[in-house]
């Protein structure tokens, strides 16, 4: 069989897009002095439905055992199921519901953090939408950004989705613990992150067991 291959994309309105993203990125250089001002670090947490955003979270802020000083922006359509998982590990927690819109922009982490009292607040995590392609496109203002992945979603996913994978400071492979299950060689998807993006760490995890975390923890230079 013989495969067709498209000679590249169909974007139409080219130019409204690159306005949006040119505003996007003027406003996310707002929100990072703005943390700058205030000594806050910020985390942008990108990956796909389920590969395990929230638990990571959770599991840092449990060993992060900061308390207040932490606050937590949880992105997602319509539900408050994240934001009631994190907040039972006492970090302050904001919904920000996306309604259809699949990624969190730099205006939508404006408005939260004119919501919330961050006095006292040293680290903001940042929970993305879940979807591996355009929150890679939206910076937010924060400091560093991690894209989790996990098993589950197969062999493929680094080598489908370079853009995201590019953007990233930390990559997590989560749910390692299922590997063999899956049918998947993390040393592969390893060698597949070190091609797309060569100096970030690869970090694998399990999240709910605690497997991996205090390695994010240095990687994401949050020692306390
Ligand atoms: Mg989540
Ligand atoms: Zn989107």
């Amino acid at each position: 069989m013989k495969i067709i291959k498209s000679k590249g994309p169909e974007i139409f309105d080219i130019e409204l897009e690159k306005d949006i993203l040119a505003k996007n990125r003027n406003l996310a250089k707002e929100n990072k002095k703005r943390f700058d001002r205030s000594n806050i670090l910020a985390i942008d947490i990108m990956g796909s439905i389920g590969s395990g955003k929230t638990s990571l979270i959770k599991a840092i802020l449990k060993r992060l055992e900061m308390g207040k000083k932490v606050a937590v922006i949880a992105g997602d359509l319509t539900t408050t199921i994240d934001a009631e998982r994190i907040e039972t590990e006492g970090a302050h927690v904001l919904q920000v519901n996306t309604g259809k819109e699949c990624h969190l922009d730099a205006n939508l982490i404006r408005q939260a953090i004119d919501r919330m009292k961050l006095d006292g607040v040293k680290v903001l995590f940042i929970e993305n939408v879940g979807n591996l392609i355009c929150p890679g496109e939206f910076p937010l203002g924060a400091h560093k950004r991690l894209v989790v992945t996990s098993v589950t979603e197969g062999p493929y996913t680094l080598m489908k989705h370079p853009f995201i994978f590019k953007e990233a400071d930390v990559i997590v492979l989560n749910k390692i613990d299922l590997a063999k299950a899956m049918k998947v060689n993390p040393s592969q998807l390893e060698r597949d992150a070190k091609k797309i993006n060569p100096h970030v760490p690869f970090i694998k995890t399990n999240a709910l067991s605690g497997v991996g975390i205090s390695k994010i923890i240095n990687a994401l230079g949050l020692k306390t």
